[in-house]
């Protein structure tokens, strides 16, 4: 029996299966959660489509219901946050801000409002541009922020007059069941489903008929399996992809005020963010100075279980991305990559992984090329500016990046120059909710947050009115 409900049609569902979900800080499995059926599904999508008619009429009823949806969130904060903490692994306080975070962001979609454009109002003709729902949304989820990566969907579908069914990684499905339920009191029945399972329920999703737009954020491996299933059918889809964001360091910036800055723009969440650093292109002048002060950084960090007061990085959150970080650590080392910090897992049961910074390694060697999603970070050296900006640029990735120093313009300057969704400057992971976010080449289609985050979950509707 899992401990935890599905939610189909707004009611709480088990169902006959059953799968485990493990605590990352102990590699044990602490609870079960619900394997939707094939059959179950199509009871969720049939709630979803009924539901959408009547949802999909009245904005202003849409727009409070967002904002009983924030107040949810907040009131059952204190139950929220530990879940998320025991099968994410994060620390409680990060997991409670991520669920601020939710919160923060249902409010500001409740904002937002669905333009309608006149270009035409005369005595004989009144021409309108809308915006109309798609109908069903699936949203399928990572595991690395499983609430607020859920509701950057669910708010815009939501609002938009769309009704959703939601599929958290099989990793981390028990908080965004728990989302479900906190939900039902604030949302009509259908609107928000929410079915666990594993891959397989996602490639069901992505295939079933009733679903008229994809929602996906993961890695590129399956958005492009995604985009695959969305084709026979036409569906519309957004792709959050995986990125590999190259951080820029000019001659000019000062190495103790940016290390700690640079730190946890790649370390939050123990590396595992699509948009944190992943390769630290420095100056050759200032290099030893900026490994030095990320090293001070490195080593003065807690690493421990996410519900241990003090712990500021949790584990990784699964065996095998943990495996994969062990690989790909050793691979650089083969390589020829000298470790400064960290370089070896803590041991001790749990998926525990040190901050390790990596010289000595160029372009060719898989920590530099591919996306590690874990905490340890390759640092690269450079000559030349257009150099660094071509070594940034030359990957299929194109996420977000940064560019570093004590000229903002200069920066700004170059940053213009990378190929990626967001580039920031003298900051990193400043993600907010009324910009939009999304990614350049393999790292995805469309954008998620802000007006143009809430116009991909509609498409145009031209209304052409004779008068007379
Ligand atoms: P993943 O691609 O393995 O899984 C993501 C989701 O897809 C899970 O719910 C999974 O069950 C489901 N899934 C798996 N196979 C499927 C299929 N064939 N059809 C439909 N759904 C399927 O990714 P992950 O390991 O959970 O997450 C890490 C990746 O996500 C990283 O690459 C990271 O960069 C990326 N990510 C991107 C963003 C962004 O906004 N761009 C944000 C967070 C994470």
């Amino acid at each position: 029996m899992s401990d935890y409900t599905m939610t189909i049609g707004g009611q709480a569902v088990t169902s006959d299966g059953t799968f485990g979900v493990v605590n990352p800080a102990t590699g044990q499995v602490f609870a079960q959660a619900p394997e939707c059926s094939r059959a179950q599904l199509d009871v969720a999508m049939d709630a979803a489509v009924r539901a959408f008619r009547p949802w999909s009429r009245d904005v202003g009823r849409r727009k409070q219901a967002l904002l009983a949806c924030a107040e949810a969130i907040k009131a059952r904060l204190g139950e929220l946050a530990p879940v998320l903490t025991q099968e994410q692994g994060k620390p409680l306080a990060k997991a409670s801000e991520e669920l601020i975070g939710a919160a923060v962001w249902f409010q500001y979609t409740a904002s937002l409002d669905l333009p309608v454009e006149v270009l035409q109002d005369d005595d004989k003709v009144r021409l309108e541009v809308r915006r109309r729902p798609y109908g069903v949304v699936g949203a399928i989820t990572p595991w690395n922020f499983p609430v607020l990566l859920a509701v950057w969907k669910i708010a815009p579908a939501l609002l938009a007059g769309n009704t959703v069914v939601v599929k958290p990684s099989p990793y981390t499905p028990l908080s965004t069941l728990a989302l479900g339920e906190v939900l039902r009191e604030a949302l009509p029945p259908g609107v928000l489903n929410v079915v666990s399972g594993s891959d397989q329920l996602g490639a069901w999703i992505t295939s079933h008929p009733a679903v008229r737009k994809i929602s996906f954020t993961g890695s590129v491996a399956t958005g492009k399996k995604v985009a695959a299933a969305a084709a026979p059918d036409l569906k519309r889809m957004t792709l959050e992809l995986g990125g590999n964001d190259a951080a820029i360091v000019l001659d000019d910036a000062d190495p103790r005020q940016v290390a700690e800055k640079l730190f946890w723009g790649a370390f939050s969440n123990t590396g595992q963010i699509c948009s944190a650093i992943k390769r630290l292109y420095v100056h050759e002048r200032i290099a030893p100075a900026v490994i030095d002060a990320l090293a001070g950084v490195a080593r003065g960090v807690t690493v421990g279980d996410g519900m241990q007061p003090g712990s500021q990085l949790g584990p990784l959150n699964n065996a095998p991305q943990f495996e994969r970080v062990i690989e790909l650590v050793d691979d650089a080392k083969n390589a020829g990559g000298k470790i400064v910090t960290g370089g070896a897992p803590l041991g001790g049961g749990g998926y525990f992984y040190p901050p390790t910074l990596v010289t000595d390694v160029a372009e060719g060697v898989r920590l530099v090329d591919e996306e590690q999603f874990g905490p340890a970070l390759p640092i690269l050296t450079y000559r030349d500016v257009d150099d660094a900006v071509e070594r940034a640029n030359g990957t299929m990735f194109g996420l977000s990046g940064s560019v570093w120093s004590a000229s903002p313009e200069r920066a700004a300057e170059v940053a213009g120059q990378l190929e990626c969704g967001t580039a920031w400057v003298n900051q990193h992971l400043a993600i907010v909710p009324n910009a939009p976010f999304g990614g350049a080449k393999w790292s995805g289609i469309g954008v998620e947050n802000g007006p143009w985050g809430l116009l991909g979950f509609t498409e145009l509707q031209t209304v052409n009115i004779a008068k007379a």
